[in-house]
Order: structure tokens, then C-alpha cells, then sequence
């Protein structure tokens, strides 16, 4: 199975790539995971994306691009992925297009998460994650049990740079204007499923699998 997860940021795509990861037993592939360890690790890579996230803005295109080609060649994603943060353009749904076909892969579904901007600003402002394992909390809706510290393996949790106040309101713009064409584009591939992603994690995980076969 080969699916695309779409959706702003904040509307639970990390969080049900994993579920659907679980479920399905096949990897999810996160583009923000990938360079976020990259920059930790301050590999060539993170250091060209550095600057672009600390200000929220987007990653380009070939960088991503290239990344995708390099990734989607390992063994681990040869038997079906969740792509959760890709592609966020058109020109990277082109190019991902050209890589399916170079890669032999197939795309099933694009899952599109509905959430209202609203929510989506009290989510990402409550969000915190382990800076270890990369477990992801909400202050509100799914806090830890201890302040601060992850309950699956004790790390520390901190707040992501880019979900800071402005920096969500400029990623929604970005989104808006350069990520949400894409759903007509997959729309016209005949592949979209739309979810209602406004419930808690366990709600919208129910709609996404009684949409999918
Ligand atoms: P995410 O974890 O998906 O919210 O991504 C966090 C940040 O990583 C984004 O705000 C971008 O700066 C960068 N990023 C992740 N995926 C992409 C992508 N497909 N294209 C461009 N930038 C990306």
C-alpha cells in the first residue's frame, strides 16, 4: 500500500502516519523527520535545510526532491509507504510522479486531513515531542504523565522551533497557498479520500480505516 497523507500542519498527519504504520506494518516516511535528524546530526543535508525551517518556510523543491530519490531506492520502503509531509508543492507532486515511475511504485491513496485553522493553531501551539524517541504529546488533549517527560522512553520533551506563534501563522500561509492546489491535482488522479480530522487521534483513525479497503 502507497499512500500520501495531505493536510495543514497540525492536522494529525504525523500522528496518524503512525497509527497507519502499526496497521498496516509498512514505514512511514516523514520529509520533516528525515531532515530534522539531519540536522541533528548536522549532516550536509540539515545543514542546507537548517535555516528554511527555524523560519518555517519550505525546503526546495530539488533539495527534496533529491532526498526522495536517494530514499525511495532503500530496502525499507520497498513493500508500501505512508508519506506524511510530501509532497507540499506541485512542482514535488510532479517530481514525485517521475520517481514513482522511475522506482516502479504505485500511489493507492492521497488521504486529505479536513481540519479547521482554528483548531489547528491550539494544537500546534500545545504540541510538544520527545527530543529522543520523537513521541508526540499535546499539553491538553494527550499531555504526558510526568511534566516534561516522555512516557514511552523518558527523554525530554521540548516544543519544535517552527511551532512557535508566528511561525505557525506563516506555515499556514505557505500551506494555503502552495500545498492545498494539490488536492485538486490528486483529485484528478481519481485517488483522494477526505477525512474529518477535527475528533481526537482515536476518532479520526476510525474514519481513515473505514475509508480504507
Ligand atoms: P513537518 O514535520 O512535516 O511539519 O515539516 C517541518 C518543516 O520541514 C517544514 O516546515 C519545512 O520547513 C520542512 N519540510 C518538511 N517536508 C518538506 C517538504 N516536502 N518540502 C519542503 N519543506 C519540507
Amino acid at each position: 500500500m502507497h499512500i500520501i497523507l495531505l493536510g495543514p500542519p497540525g492536522s494529525g498527519k504525523g500522528t496518524q502516519a503512525k497509527k497507519l504504520s502499526k496497521h498496516y506494518d509498512i514505514p512511514q516516511l516523514s520529509t520533516g523527520d528525515i531532515l530534522r535528524e539531519a540536522i541533528a546530526d548536522q549532516t550536509a543535508l540539515g545543514k542546507k535545510a537548517d535555516d528554511f525551517m527555524k523560519h518555517g518556510k519550505l525546503v526546495p523543491d530539488e533539495i527534496i526532491l533529491e532526498l526522495m530519490d536517494e530514499t525511495l531506492a532503500l530496502p525499507k520502503y520497498q513493500h508500501g509507504f505512508i508519506l506524511d509531509g510530501i509532497p507540499r508543492t506541485i512542482p514535488q507532486a510532479e517530481g514525485l510522479e517521475r520517481l514513482f515511475e522511475k522506482h516502479q511504485l504505485f500511489l493507492d491513496y492521497t488521504l486529505v486531513l479536513d481540519v479547521d485553522e482554528q483548531l489547528i493553531i491550539g494544537r500546534l501551539s500545545s504540541r510538544r515531542s520527545c527530543a529522543n524517541c520523537g513521541a508526540i504529546y499535546n499539553l491538553k488533549t494527550h499531555p504526558p504523565q510526568q511534566e516534561n517527560v516522555c512516557d514511552k522512553c523518558g527523554g525530554s520533551l521540548i516544543q519544535r522551533h517552527d511551532d512557535q506563534p508566528e511561525t505557525i501563522h506563516h506555515r499556514l500561509e505557505i500551506y494555503r497557498e502552495q500545498t492545498e492546489p494539490l488536492i485538486d491535482y490528486y483529485q484528478k488522479r481519481d485517488v483522494v479520500i477526505r477525512i474529518d480530522a477535527a475528533g481526537n487521534i482515536e476518532q479520526v483513525q476510525k474514519h481513515i480505516l473505514s475509508a480504507l479497503p
